[in-house]
């Protein structure tokens, strides 16, 4: 072992931060870490929570408890997405909306076949752009309160573009100027998911015995986790823990295709076949969509207990990482 190697000892050792990580990390008990390589699909989603058929109230109602003081609050709402379809799920509080809000667009075009309302503010910048300026300076969201109030409208939809980090009080100051309700709209990748992150960051902020590691990239389990440290990787790091839980993402740091096997990258664990579970064509389409949920695998590398959590990229994947990453825990 390098003497430089850090050596870290707790009860719980969560791998990756997305919505899944989070979950667990701020349901397990004890002492808890987290390793983050970096920002993977949670980062970049729509950000709104569909709901599917069979639900699980009881992670949805923990989910709207934990983020309800955060810089993020959900609720059980509407949301439009920028195709303009209409769906129910958990929503951030900037994208439940009433009424028939005027669509206001990011590019002067309008939306499908519908009238939308252009913002030269908005022309030639991405979605992140404008909210990172935003976020920066008021003097950007008075500009645009000064051009909806120009036209109107009972109420507006905007692009999502509020911040990550103050977007009720943007979306406060810009209902005042405006004279009329702002709400956003659904879209990805967007500024939605960043917000989502932020507002699990502000829960797990709060919780003394959740530790975050971040810019750390596990590479092997052997004798507990070993990874590398810091955005220049120069630092070696060791953890040791009882329970390990594998939260490594979805479409961006995936399972790994071995064959015909799908495999957990760190353990080699197979946890589906793409002939039985998914068929050759859904594969060679979609190569970026594998993900074992919620699966239990063998004790390895020194844990006693290993679990995974997280979820496929597509329909309902954040509900999926909220799901699995919440139940991480069960029966321990
Ligand atoms: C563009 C896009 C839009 C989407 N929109 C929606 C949507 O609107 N609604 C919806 O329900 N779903 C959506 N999804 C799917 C949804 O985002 C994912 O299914 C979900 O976020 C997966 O969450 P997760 O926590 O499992 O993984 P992730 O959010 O990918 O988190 C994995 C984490 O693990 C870390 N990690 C990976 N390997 C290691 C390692 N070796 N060491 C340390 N850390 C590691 C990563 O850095 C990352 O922090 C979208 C996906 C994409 C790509």
């Amino acid at each position: 072992m390098k003497s430089d190697m850090l050596c870290l000892e707790c009860d719980n050792l969560v791998i990756g931060a997305g919505l899944a990580g989070m979950a667990a990390a701020l349901r397990l008990k004890g002492k808890t870490l987290v390793a983050s390589a970096g920002l993977g699909a949670t980062a970049i989603s729509g950000g709104a929570i569909a709901l599917p058929e069979r639900r699980d109230e009881e992670a949805e109602r923990w989910f709207l408890k934990t983020l309800q003081d955060t810089c993020c609050p959900y609720r059980e709402g509407q949301y439009m997405t920028d195709m303009r379809a209409v769906r129910s799920g958990l929503v951030q509080t900037t994208t439940d909306f009433m009424g028939s809000p005027v669509y206001v667009s990011p590019d002067d075009r309008p939306l499908n076949d519908g009238i939308a309302l252009g913002l030269k503010v908005f022309a030639g910048r991405s979605c992140q752009e404008v909210a990172h300026m935003i976020e920066a300076d008021d003097a950007w969201l008075d500009l645009i309160g000064e051009a909806l109030s120009n036209a109107g409208a009972d109420s507006y939809l905007l692009p999502p573009v509020l911040g990550v980090s103050r977007a009720m009080q943007a979306r406060k100051r810009l209902e005042n100027a405006a004279g009329a309700p702002v709400y956003e709209y659904v879209t990805a990748p967007s500024v939605l998911g960043l917000r989502l992150l932020r507002g699990l960051r502000d829960a797990l902020d709060r919780n003394r015995d959740i530790t975050l590691l971040e810019t750390t990239t596990i590479e092997s389990i052997d004798g507990g986790a070993r990874g590398l440290m810091g955005t220049k990787r120069l630092r070696g790091v060791l953890v040791e823990a009882s329970l390990l839980v594998l939260a490594t993402g979805g479409p961006l740091t995936g399972f790994r295709l071995d064959g015909d096997r799908v495999c957990e990258p760190l353990t080699g664990t197979v946890v589906g076949d793409v002939e039985a579970d998914l068929g050759r064509s859904f594969a060679a389409d979609h190569p970026l969509m594998f993900k074992g949920i919620g699966v239990c695998l063998p004790a390895a590398g020194g844990f006693r207990d290993v679990r995974a959590a997280g979820a496929v990229a597509a329909g309902y994947g954040l509900y999926e990482a909220l799901r699995t990453g919440y139940h991480a825990g069960d029966g321990l």
